[in-house]
């Protein structure tokens, strides 16, 4: 049975039509986080699944992995590790590139910020194809981190991200067709 609070945090994200291309329904978390009682209540869900995991660091993804992964961090007592969009990290970076529809992109990470050994829980609002998911899991695995589960707000069932994640748990709190 679904936890009485996701009804509450689904209702408080907005759906922008054709945007920022048509064809897109843009989930806009902005709204959710208006709403106090249901940023609350998201932070509150992932924090009751990690407590207990042995996490040591939250990876957040720009740019909204960077609203959502730190509340989380700070509570399970997680550093906070972010991973950017290229030349935005100021110390030397290891990337990982990731193809989109037209193209790549890629995403960096500080070396030094985690260690071997370390364990993960990667944070984004959103996944659509998995793409970016699935360079974050490889950029953490190659210095050796473990990604204990990928955690997002919503997924979007019909682009099959999970898939692509394979055997990497996924746990979201809203999935979307
Ligand atoms: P993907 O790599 O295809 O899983 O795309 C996930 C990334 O793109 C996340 O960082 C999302 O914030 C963003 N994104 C993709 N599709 C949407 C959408 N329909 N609404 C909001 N954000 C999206």
């Amino acid at each position: 049975k679904e936890d009485p609070r996701i009804a509450g945090i689904s209702s408080s994200i907005r759906v922008i039509p054709d945007f920022p291309k048509p064809g897109i329904m843009f989930q806009d978390i902005t709204t959710l986080l208006l709403d106090p009682k249901a940023f609350k209540d998201t932070i509150d869900l992932f924090v009751e699944r990690y407590k207990d995991k042995k996490i040591s660091v939250v990876a957040g993804i720009e740019a909204r992995g960077f609203i959502f992964g730190p509340p989380i961090a700070l509570a399970i007592g997680a550093k906070f590790v972010p991973m950017r969009k290229p030349g935005k990290l100021p110390g030397k970076v290891i990337s990982e590139e990731y193809s989109l529809e037209y193209g790549t992109d890629k995403i960096e990470m500080h070396v030094g910020a985690v260690q071997d050994g370390e364990r993960a829980l990667v944070v984004d609002d959103l996944i659509a194809t998995g793409g970016t998911l699935c360079a974050a899991i490889r950029l953490l695995e190659r210095v050796g981190v473990t990604v204990v589960e990928c955690a997002c707000v919503i997924e979007l069932e019909e682009l099959k991200g999970r898939v692509k994640l394979g055997d990497k748990p996924l746990f979201v709190l809203i999935s979307s067709t």
